[in-house]
């Protein structure tokens, strides 16, 4: 059987009522590799994850995750999806452990498979030691990693995550910028990462540059830079995401 793309997007349109937000959308990430979805707000990123996470339905276009669409095999395309919303959505009087153990049991994990991968995922995010602190207690790094731990404890081939960084410091912020592409580093996890800061990108990432819900330029940092004719990522989104696009 021919390898199958983690995440596959293919000619996607949405409106919301008549106000249209994404335009024949293509973009793909294959196992291994770190997406990075860079634009500014409004671009569209998170319409594009509510579509990915079927929280809308579309009519134009397919989204294929490991093979799998979303449409036609929602339940077998959706069991290889985590994600990490924008907002946080961890219980904050539960310990990381709790909220971890919470997610597994909504999975249907026995009791023995959840505390493996609490195990193991809190390991990967260096978050083991503080599994039995209360999340409240937490500074937004680390929550940032816990919400993180928990989209990865049913072990789906593909990560989103919206905006992570968001409202943290610098230290939390690079903490988390080299977490996940260690995680993508590490194995077959797809990632993509919506964002508007360019400091998080690295060079082995492949970006796709949204603005006004069509993708403007993708590829490396470096293509980027090339399509868009400049000098540098900084300039080359200014003038990519200048204007009326
Ligand atoms: P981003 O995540 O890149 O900031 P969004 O996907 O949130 O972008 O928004 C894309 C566009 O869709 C924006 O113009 C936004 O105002 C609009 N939009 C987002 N959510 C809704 C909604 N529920 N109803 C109508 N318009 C929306
Ligand atoms: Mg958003």
């Amino acid at each position: 059987m021919a390898k199958h793309l983690a995440l596959e997007i293919t000619d996607l349109n949405f409106s919301y009522g008549k106000k249209q937000v994404l335009y024949d959308l293509n973009l793909t990430v294959a196992a291994g590799q770190c997406g990075i979805l860079l634009g500014p707000n409004g671009a569209g990123k998170s319409t594009l994850f509510a579509l990915i996470t079927r929280l809308y339905a579309h009519k134009y276009g397919k989204i294929h995750l490991a093979g799998f669409n979303i449409q036609k095999k929602p339940l077998k395309a959706l069991a290889q999806l985590g994600v990490v919303f924008q907002q946080t959505t961890l219980d904050l009087d539960l310990t990381v452990q709790q909220n971890l153990r919470y997610h597994a049991a909504l999975q249907g994990m026995s009791r023995k498979k959840s505390n493996l991968g609490i195990l193991e995922q809190l390991e990967r995010l260096g978050m083991y030691e503080r599994r039995k602190e209360v999340v409240r207690q937490l500074n937004g790094g680390h929550r940032r990693r816990v919400e993180i731990a928990r989209a990865l404890m049913h072990k789906p081939r593909v990560l989103l995550l919206d905006e992570p960084t968001v409202g943290l410091d610098a230290p939390s912020r690079h903490a988390i910028v080299e977490h996940v592409h260690q995680l993508v580093a590490d194995g077959d996890l797809a990632v993509l990462w919506a964002t508007h800061l360019m400091d998080e990108i690295y060079a082995s990432d492949k970006v796709a540059l949204i603005h006004q819900g069509a993708v403007k330029a993708e590829g490396a940092v470096e293509d980027i830079i090339q399509q868009a004719q400049a000098d540098n990522i900084n300039d080359a989104f200014f003038k990519l995401t200048l204007g009326k696009g």
